[in-house]
């Protein structure tokens, strides 16, 4: 006889967006990774890497990565700790603050993998509401919850909250405000100045997206020394295999190629927003590398299945407040040119 946790045993399991098996044949719009390939130097550097020194263990600390995040963004290193993917940083975070029967919260719409970590965790999950004019809805002042995560730019909806919302929002929480800046880079503004100044603000960033590495698995959190040490407490301690901290060393240092990837992906998602918009969708303002379009039916499936036929995979959600709509990762001009093209033919 087998017999489980009991959290474990009932909970559902987080479903990621789907990776088909013959990528090459689709145009791949659905996870929102890089519409361009990591930059030749991190091509290199892992390259250079994957040698005899394999057998050795990597460094516990990811001293390099952490040292570069450190000069780009203006903190010393014992503000930063590297993980396995931004996921791995955002469970730690879980595990270094809610016990067993604590509260966590989260925006709904958001990311909803904040909830099953903290399922695993056997913490109690908790949403607050976004009203229409994109607030969380009735946060009570003082409110208790040990952590609350805001995704900023929302995921996947793709708004901004403002920095002065968010600066008030952290000083009404008695807990820790983790701010999950997965898309920050395509955005133009983050709330790095908020975790100088605000003791419980906690910024948590990603590789996967603006740096186009998904694959490696490099994520981080940047928050008070002490914080940091207590993620180090927890987390596995070769958490980032070598290969990991080559690539994230190489293209935190490559900052031009990183510019200018982001520029065309802002650029072609300011053509494709108006676009959809001849096309008569609604189209939320996005600061990320995708968009949330409505059609003028508000029948999400329908533009999903559509695109889906003509092999272009975008995501859509069952959830009623997101079905009516399709959230679109954006691609090349020409993958969005061919994503429109598939639009006008399956009409509006
Ligand atoms: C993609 C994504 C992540 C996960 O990032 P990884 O670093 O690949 O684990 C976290 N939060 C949001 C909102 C995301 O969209």
């Amino acid at each position: 006889m087998i017999t489980l946790r009991k959290n474990i045993a009932e909970m559902a399991g987080y479903v990621p967006g789907f990776q088909p098996e013959d990528v090459a044949s689709y145009i791949k719009l659905n996870t929102n990774e890089n519409a361009y390939p990591p930059s030749p130097q991190v091509i290199e550097a892992i390259v250079r890497e994957a040698g005899e020194g394999l057998r050795r263990y990597p460094d516990a600390t990811s001293r390099l990565a952490r040292e570069e995040a450190g000069k780009l963004y203006g903190f010393d290193p014992s503000w930063i700790v590297m993980g396995n993917g931004s996921d791995e940083v955002l469970n730690n975070l879980i595990r270094a603050f809610a016990s067993e029967g604590d509260e966590i919260a989260y925006v709904h719409p958001s990311y909803s993998y904040y909830g099953t970590l903290a399922e695993i965790q056997g913490a109690r999950v908790r949403t607050f509401e976004l009203t229409e004019q994109f607030e969380p809805e009735g946060i009570p002042d003082g409110y208790q919850g040990r952590v609350f995560f805001l995704t900023n730019p929302n995921a996947p909806l793709g708004f901004t909250y403002t920095q002065r919302y968010i600066a008030e929002l952290a000083g009404r929480l008695s807990g820790v405000l983790v701010i999950d800046e997965t898309y920050a880079d395509f955005a133009g503004e983050n709330s790095l100045e908020l975790v100088r100044s605000l003791e419980n603000v906690v910024v948590t960033r990603t590789f996967s997206k603006s740096y186009a590495l998904a694959g490696m698995r490099v994520g981080m959190a940047i928050a008070r020394p002490e914080v940091i040490a207590a993620l180090n407490k927890i987390r596995d301690h070769y958490n980032l295999d070598r290969l990991a901290q080559a690539a994230a060393v190489a293209a935190l240092r490559d900052q031009d190629y990183f510019l200018s990837c982001v520029a065309k992906i802002l650029k072609a998602r300011v053509w494709f927003c108006a676009e959809l918009a001849k096309l008569r969708y609604h189209v939320i303002p996005s600061s990320a590398n995708f968009v949330f379009a409505t059609p003028p039916d508000r029948n999400g499936a329908r533009i999903y299945q559509g695109l889906y036929e003509r092999r272009i995979l975008v995501r859509h959600f069952s959830d009623p407040r997101l079905s009516q709509g399709v959230r679109i990762s954006i691609g090349t001009m020409e993958e969005m040119e061919r994503t429109v093209q598939a639009l006008r033919e399956i009409g509006p």
